[in-house]
């Protein structure tokens, strides 16, 4: 017997463009996009100091760019060393604040050693080149660094800092930053996926907050809104891995609600009203005859009764577009697929005898939370064995 499952419908393809980058140029077949903030910035510089005064300008033009070349090639170390574990580059976009390489698919934080490690090494074998072809070409380099790179020396002097200041603000043990995916792969030898991500997190969010108490008391703007970023990022991060985690090897007929009611295309917003008081249910699928026809969401019903009150029907609110996802598929993927997208429930259809969809039960989003919830304490407890 073949497989009785629909294919899920397909929600829309995350964008790979954002609107506000451009394409540039395609490295080792990866797409590299700029952001329209950055070529602002290049703009402003150009614009900068008098017209009879080009040098300087042309200088701070060529250093930025430089910097950026060096940005590009540390993002492209991420990349390639990626490859070599298999996993794709999908577009590596560079903005005034640095670059992201968006890698296909994560790597297990063990593996991650390498790729995280590859960035920061790019910069500082740029920083060797620079001082050994210095040595070599007999221009040494001048330190302090008290005027503008306004001469090789100087200008080369700059990109050697830069370099180094690149190689050493990346390996910061903040997560998400390079230093904090290393540290993690390092924990994760000793714990588990989970474990580690939260320890590099926490230590990371320490740091930034100590870095924007700095900021604060020194008076670094730019600085205080980098430790924000930072302390966010580590957040969204370390939520995101912990439910693909807690998620993984489970299925979205393990996550549903198996128990709900179902409204009628010729019912009234009022008889849904009632349902909505006498339950705990929010949304509601809305049948016509056997098949689904729409959901019939809370929010869509309290708009509904205040546009037209108790008697319009409720076809007229539902929504017709929803996802539907087959009861078998990986809990994780059934997330991503709504992750951004909706925050409707998602309908679990199966086919049945005769070939017609039904409708098996609801995904919502109180319904994945208690069961990630009931995952992680059901993980507490066992203390996760089958790692170690
Ligand atoms: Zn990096």
């Amino acid at each position: 017997m073949t497989n009785p499952v629909p294919p899920p419908q397909k929600p829309p393809a995350p964008s790979q463009n954002n609107g506000w980058s451009f394409h540039l140029v395609s490295l080792f077949g990866i797409p590299v996009q700029i952001h329209i903030t950055f070529l602002v910035l290049i703009i402003w510089i150009a614009l900068q100091g008098s017209p009879s005064k080009t040098e300087p300008a042309l200088f701070r033009l060529l250093f930025v760019l430089s910097v950026f070349t060096c940005v590009l090639l540390h993002e492209l170390g991420h990349s390639l060393v990626a490859k070599r574990h298999g996993i794709q580059t999908r577009s590596i976009t560079l903005t005034p604040i640095g670059g992201v390489a968006l890698l296909e698919t994560m790597p297990r934080p063990r593996e991650e050693l390498f790729i995280a490690l590859a960035g920061p090494l790019v910069n500082v074998a740029i920083a060797i080149l620079i001082y050994v072809g210095g040595l070599i070409a007999h221009l040494p380099m001048k330190f302090p660094i008290t005027e503008a790179p306004n001469s090789l020396p100087t200008f080369m002097t700059y990109l050697f800092v830069i370099n180094v200041i690149l190689a050493l603000f990346n390996l910061l043990p903040v997560f998400p930053m390079d230093g904090g995916r290393v540290f993690r792969s390092v924990l994760a030898h000793f714990m588990s996926d989970v474990q580690a991500t939260v320890i590099a997190v926490r230590v990371g969010q320490f740091l930034a907050a100590l870095l924007g108490v700095y900021a604060f008391l020194t008076g670094q703007w730019m600085l205080m809104v980098l430790a924000v970023f930072v302390y966010m990022a580590g957040g969204q991060e370390s939520n995101a891995f912990q439910t693909k985690e807690l998620a993984s090897g489970h299925t979205a007929r393990e996550a549903m609600m198996r128990e709900f009611h179902t409204l009628n295309t010729g019912d009234s917003l009022r008889k849904a009203a009632d349902m909505l008081l006498a339950g705990s249910q929010h949304d509601f699928p809305v049948m016509s005859g056997n098949s689904v026809a729409g959901i019939l969401t809370r929010s869509a019903l309290m708009r509904g009764y205040a546009q037209e009150g108790g008697e319009a029907y409720v076809a007229e609110f539902m929504n017709r577009d929803y996802l539907v996802v087959p009861p078998d598929m990986a809990l994780e993927e059934a997330i991503v697929q709504v992750q951004g997208v909706t925050n409707d429930p998602i309908l679990v259809m199966e086919q049945g005898a005769g070939g017609e969809p039904v409708l098996m039960g609801l995904l919502t989003q109180e319904n994945l939370l208690e069961f990630l919830k009931l995952r992680q304490l059901q993980d507490i407890r066992s203390n996760r064995p089958e790692r170690y």
